[in-house]
């Protein structure tokens, strides 16, 4: 089972790669596209838009028109480096190339590391193709410590604009030597016309620890929620609900996109699924009303030497189950009456869990939790298996809460 998760890992280096990886474990789910009218509602299908995804499985028998969901929702995209427009040019006899940051990167884990390039491009005659060039291209190199003497007393400082431009060659640089270069690399005919490349660590997944205890990788957040959703609803028999996965794009820079959770795609997806079981506004409404949503993404596992950056009372720890993840001020999700459902979804399937809260005096981070509760009115949980290392290139997390979330959500998914 965690062979299949660092597959998903591995495979999965963009937001559009990550809805290919979840497409290919969607077997026997039909593909509905939002530009055409659906000609009936499949049990198992699932629509894609851009680096966007929801996938639903329908309880047997007639489903009436107000009838709920359970909802698990994560997000595709991750904290990386992309290429920007125009990204040619040498210095010092280097060839290197433009990035942008994307979302909150932990720019020293960029440094020094193998970067492939992975996303997609548009050639000249307007039609897209995913592309993923697996295998070192590029690298940000560390300035030696010869020429850095106080680097390791006083901290490292990175300009995102002058200190994290890669090099991938050597020479003088043509102007569209990327464009053409990435276009080979798709099968284009010519030069690429515009691109959304993420640079990536090729490490791939790995499990480490003397006792096999730990998986490291790229995008664990938030990939590994993604993949044990996916997993929830493949196994998943709903019985009351539909069961329905949603993973939004563009939630590590706030979420307001089309694909993104602040954007109208879950909501159009739903309104689309009720309209064709007959139903009218109010049962759309009413569906709402009855439905709830788990939003999961990662939690900060406590860190043994930093234990002072967590609550004392309230910080998870790995290997022992997905976190609830509990702010007062609504930065997550989570009421008393979510934390609870999804207590007794973790109970069924035997599946241990505990609470992560930040400490007061730390700024809390945010998911698409509270998004889908505010913009839908659906009573949502937020939770996540705990980490270390968040936002790196490369993070880390216990090898057997993976799983522990897969059971849990296909509880929650079921009941
Ligand atoms: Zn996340």
């Amino acid at each position: 089972m965690i062979d299949d998760l660092i597959q998903f890992l591995d495979s999965s280096p963009s937001p559009w790669h990550a809805v290919e990886s979840t497409i290919q474990r969607l077997e026997g789910f039909v593909c509905l596209d939002e530009t055409d009218a659906w000609p009936s509602l499949p049990s198992a299908g699932y629509v894609v838009r851009d680096g966007a995804i929801i996938a639903w499985r329908m309880p047997e028998g007639d489903v009436a028109p107000s009838s709920s969901f359970r909802l698990a929702g994560a997000h595709t995209d991750s904290p990386v480096l992309r290429v920007k427009p125009h990204p040619d040019s040498d210095a010092a006899g280097w060839k290197q190339l433009g990035v942008e940051v994307y979302g909150g990167i932990l720019n020293n884990t960029w440094l020094d590391r193998d970067l492939g390039i992975a996303g997609r491009v548009i050639s000249a005659e307007g039609t897209a193709t995913i592309v993923n060039v697996e295998k070192p291209v590029a690298r940000v190199p560390q300035l030696a410590v010869h020429l850095d003497r106080d680097v390791n007393s006083k901290g490292l400082a990175l300009d995102a604009q002058q200190h994290l431009k890669p090099i991938w060659g050597v020479g003088i640089s043509s102007p569209d030597e990327f464009a053409s270069w990435i276009g080979s690399q798709a099968g284009l005919p010519g030069p690429a016309a515009w691109w959304e490349l993420c640079l990536y660590d090729i490490q791939g997944a790995a499990i480490i620890g003397a006792d096999q205890s730990l998986l490291a990788s790229g995008r664990i957040d938030n990939l590994l929620s993604c993949w044990a959703a996916i997993r929830a609803l493949v196994d998943a028999k709903p019985v009351e609900h539909t069961a329905l996965i949603v993973f939004n794009d563009h939630e590590e820079v706030g979420s307001s996109s089309t694909t993104g959770a602040a954007g109208p795609f879950l909501e159009a997806v739903l309104s689309r699924i009720v309209a064709m079981r007959g139903g009218s506004p109010e049962d759309l409404h009413r569906a709402f009303a009855a439905s709830s949503c788990i939003s999961v993404d990662n939690a900060h596992a406590v860190h043994p030497n930093y234990q002072d950056r967590h609550d004392p009372d309230n910080r998870p720890i790995v290997n022992a189950g997905p976190a609830l993840k509990v702010n007062a001020n609504q930065r997550y999700a989570t009421s008393a009456e979510t934390a609870a459902e999804f207590q007794r979804a973790c109970e069924a399937a035997e599946v241990p869990w505990q609470v992560f809260v930040s400490r007061n005096n730390m700024p809390c981070g945010s998911t698409i939790g509270p998004l889908t509760a505010t913009r839908l009115g659906i009573a949502t949980a937020d939770v996540g298996v705990p980490q270390l290392s968040m936002h790196s290139a490369r993070e880390l997390c216990g090898a057997e809460d993976p799983l522990y979330l897969a059971n849990a959500l296909t509880s929650f998914l079921t009941r």
